[in-house]
C-alpha cells in the first residue's frame, strides 16, 4: 500500500468520499483543538508529546480581517460547533490533522520515519488536499476541462483556495495552469504561477499591464496577454477574473500549446 493510502487509513471513520467536517475529525482522533495569539494567521502546530494530540491554530480576531477565520462571537471564540472555517485556516488545520495521522502511522509502521522533515511537510500537505478533496468526487466536480468556473465552483464546495484546487487538478493530470496577480501602484505583477515555470520567467509588458487593468471587477473574461520570456513575446491564453487588488488568469494555452499537466510549460525557441 502506499504510504498515502497507509496514513488515510488511519482515519477513524476511513477516507471521506466528499469534503468532510474537520471538527468532526478531529473528535474522532481524540485530539484538542486550541487557538493561540502567539501564532500567524495561517500557523498551525500539533504537539504530539501528549496521550492526546493538540493541535494550535492561529487565533484570528475577525476585526482585524473578515476573511480571517474561525469566527469569533464579542472577543472570544464561539463555542458552537461546526466553526467556520476560511479556506486556508481549513487547509491548516487539515495539515494539522495529517500530522497526526502521520504520528498514528508511525506506531505501526517504520515508513514514515524514512521522511526527512521537509519531505514530512510536503506529505502533509499532500495527505490534507486528499482528506479536503477526495478524488473521485473532485474529479466528478471540476470536469473535463477545468477552466475558471469549475475550478471556483469546486474550491468553494472544498472550502478551500483556488490554489490548492489547482494543485489538486496537476496532481491528478487535469490540465490546468494558472498565475495569480497582485496590483500595486497600477503595476500588476505575477505572486505565484502554476504550470509555467516560476513567476520570474515571464514578464508582462505594457500592453499586458494596460489589458489587466481595463478588465471589469469581478467578472470574468477570456483574455490574451502577452508575456515575454526574456526573448520573444508569447500569448496567454485564458479566463481572467480580478478584483480591486488582485487578479487570477486560468491558463489554457501559451501559443498555441496546452498546458501540460503537471509538467510544466516551457519556451521551445
Ligand atoms: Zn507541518
Ligand atoms: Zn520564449
Amino acid at each position: 500500500m502506499r504510504l498515502l493510502d497507509e496514513a488515510l487509513a488511519q482515519l477513524p471513520s476511513g477516507r471521506p468520499a466528499t469534503p468532510p467536517d474537520l471538527d468532526q475529525i478531529v473528535c474522532e482522533l481524540d485530539a484538542i483543538l486550541t487557538y493561540s495569539r502567539r501564532r500567524r494567521a495561517f500557523d498551525g502546530a500539533t504537539d504530539l508529546s501528549s496521550s492526546r494530540p493538540v493541535i494550535e491554530l492561529a487565533w484570528v480576531n475577525p476585526s482585524e480581517s473578515r476573511s480571517l477565520l474561525p469566527r469569533t462571537q464579542g472577543s472570544s471564540l464561539g463555542r458552537a460547533r461546526p466553526h467556520h472555517y476560511d479556506a486556508r485556516s481549513r487547509f491548516t488545520l487539515a495539515h494539522e490533522i495529517a500530522h497526526v495521522l502521520v504520528h498514528r502511522l508511525g506506531q505501526v509502521s517504520d515508513a514514515p520515519s524514512m521522511l526527512s522533515p521537509a519531505a514530512l511537510e510536503k506529505f502533509c500537505d499532500s495527505l490534507a488536499a486528499h482528506i479536503l478533496m477526495p478524488e473521485d468526487w473532485f474529479l466528478n466536480q471540476i470536469g473535463p476541462r477545468a477552466d475558471l468556473a469549475a475550478l471556483r465552483r469546486t474550491s468553494m464546495r472544498a472550502g478551500v483556495s483556488i490554489s490548492a484546487t489547482i494543485v489538486r487538478c496537476r496532481s491528478l493530470d487535469v490540465q490546468t495552469g494558472a498565475i495569480f496577480l497582485s496590483n500595486s501602484d497600477g503595476e500588476w505583477q505575477m505572486l505565484r504561477a502554476y504550470g509555467i515555470g516560476s513567476p520570474a520567467q515571464l514578464r508582462f509588458g505594457r500592453s499586458a499591464q494596460s489589458s489587466l487593468c481595463k478588465a471589469q471587477i469581478k467578472e470574468v473574461s477570456d483574455c490574451v496577454i502577452e508575456v515575454r520570456c526574456g526573448d520573444h513575446n508569447h500569448e496567454l491564453i485564458g479566463q481572467l477574473r480580478r478584483t480591486y487588488h488582485s487578479a487570477v488568469v486560468v491558463v489554457a494555452f501559451i501559443d498555441s500549446d496546452r498546458i501540460p499537466s503537471p509538467k510544466v510549460w516551457r519556451c521551445r525557441y
